[in-house]
């Protein structure tokens, strides 16, 4: 047979959700929880790693999302499940979302801080769910092992990465401004970060990696150089997202994953907003805190007040010539950077 007229026959043979990754981008749907967190990418290759599961309860409304979220992405399973951290609105979601689809593969930073009986019970239920499949702990520098991507571990365990990512580790003059604030013993602080590059694109995911340990990552030299997506910290509360971080990373777009009544606050919000280069900031919901002067614009925000519960995610196709576009499903609005 002609070498195309065999291609052409294999093409044929491969399953739908093979074509759909065959484009060379990485998606990535950013879930509505409420004001947790849940970020699901498909690979180039078509693997999918999903970031943290909402919050457990509400009869499964999160991993419900997560559901449909996959089901967009023509998956049957997670490849890679990456927990930033041991609270309820990253990690709660996990034993319901474990009833719904198969989770191959678990990324963590190792045990909890949090030795409370609430604390305990939330890591040992997913513990639980570990067992059952691959369990990775992961330290700042490692690089997950996701065909296609560049998915480099930043943070993780209280510790950042200690030599700058290539290309980055110039001098940060944000640093000069930087007041610590007082020392956090939480898992916020303990947070797996990371940096996710097909080819030219970059983005950060910190989870809810607290102030004093952004200037950790940050200061007095940038060693995570610049992105092009910043998935806002901590749902945009005012004790992560320091200007030393988000001027230094220089930002085209935020995505905030932010509730109605959380995160999304005016001191985080006017940070990315006054970041030099940055062009949009796009949110999972209005910000009852942030008032009319302080959200973006309405056809960049995926759920109003008036739409309750309606659980509208944000998608992002990144190319990897560093181009990328949002979309908000329940506008239909999309814009390409
Ligand atoms: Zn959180
Ligand atoms: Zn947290």
């Amino acid at each position: 047979m002609h070498p195309r007229l065999a291609l052409a026959a294999l093409y044929l043979l491969l399953p739908a959700a093979c074509l759909h990754a065959a484009s060379g981008d990485l998606t990535a749907w950013f879930i509505d929880v409420e004001g947790g967190q849940s970020t699901l990418f498909l690979t180039p290759a078509g693997q999918s790693v999903l970031i943290d599961t909402g919050f457990p309860g509400n009869n499964g409304r999160d991993a419900d999302r997560i559901v449909a979220a996959a089901k967009d992405a023509g998956i049957k399973q997670i490849d890679y499940l990456l927990i930033t951290h041991f609270h309820a609105d990253h990690v709660g979601g996990v034993p319901a979302l474990a009833e719904r689809l198969p989770i191959r593969n678990f990324i963590d930073h190792g045990d909890t801080v949090e030795h409370t009986p609430a604390g305990q019970k939330l890591y040992d239920d997913y513990r639980k769910e570990t067992a059952k499949g691959n369990h990775i702990v992961v330290k700042p520098g490692d690089k997950l092992p996701i065909q296609g991507l560049d998915w480099t571990i930043v943070s993780a365990a209280g510790k950042v990465i200690g030599k700058p990512l290539p290309e980055a580790g110039k001098a940060n003059p944000f640093c000069a401004a930087f007041k610590p604030k007082d020392a956090d013993p939480t898992e916020n602080a303990q947070s797996t970060g990371s940096v996710i590059a097909l080819g030219r694109f970059r983005a950060v995911d910190l989870g809810d990696l607290t102030w004093n340990k952004e200037a950790d990552l940050m200061c007095p030299n940038n060693k995570v150089g610049q992105v092009d997506l910043y998935i806002v910290s901590h749902h945009g509360l005012d004790i992560s997202g320091s200007p030393a971080l988000v001027h230094a990373l220089r930002p085209k777009v935020a995505i905030m994953d932010n509730g109605e009544h959380k995160g999304g606050t005016v001191e985080a919000w006017d940070t990315i907003r006054q970041s030099p280069g940055i062009l949009d900031i796009w949110q999972l919901h209005f910000s009852a805190a942030g008032g009319k002067d302080h959200n973006a614009s309405e056809k960049m925000i995926a759920n109003m007040s008036a739409d309750h519960d309606a659980g509208n995610y944000l998608k992002l196709i990144a190319h990897s010539d560093g181009h990328f576009e949002v979309t908000n499903p329940r506008t239909g609005f999309t814009k390409k950077y």
